[in-house]
């Protein structure tokens, strides 16, 4: 009897323990992208070309459709630079985001 209600305790606690796991993957995973993919408005003109919000480049329409672009690959690779560079340090960038887009 005691030792099959052990073996329950311990089923238990390895599935809280996987679940949590996941959770918490899963919430790592989600910061990245967003922290990746910075929520913004694209700088697009009539006809859907699409301009770099750093530098006015008109970005390719295959990295626009690939990832959803809103800079060209030059600026936003100094970003995810930048990005990292900043990490843990009270994230400057994503003050800087948000004050960019305050109004929205
Ligand atoms: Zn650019």
């Amino acid at each position: 009897m005691a030792e099959i209600i052990q073996g329950e305790r311990l089923t238990d606690a390895a599935d809280i323990g996987a679940k949590n796991t996941e959770e918490y993957l899963e919430e790592a995973l989600a910061r990245q992208r967003e922290a990746l993919v910075p929520q913004e408005e694209p700088d697009e003109d009539a006809e859907g070309r699409r301009y770099c919000l750093d530098c006015a480049e008109i970005i390719p329409q295959e990295r626009v459709a690939a990832v959803q672009a809103v800079r060209c690959v030059t600026c936003a690779s100094k970003r995810e630079r930048f990005a990292k560079l900043t990490k843990g340090r009270g994230g400057a960038g994503r003050v800087m985001n948000d004050e960019e887009f305050g109004g929205k």
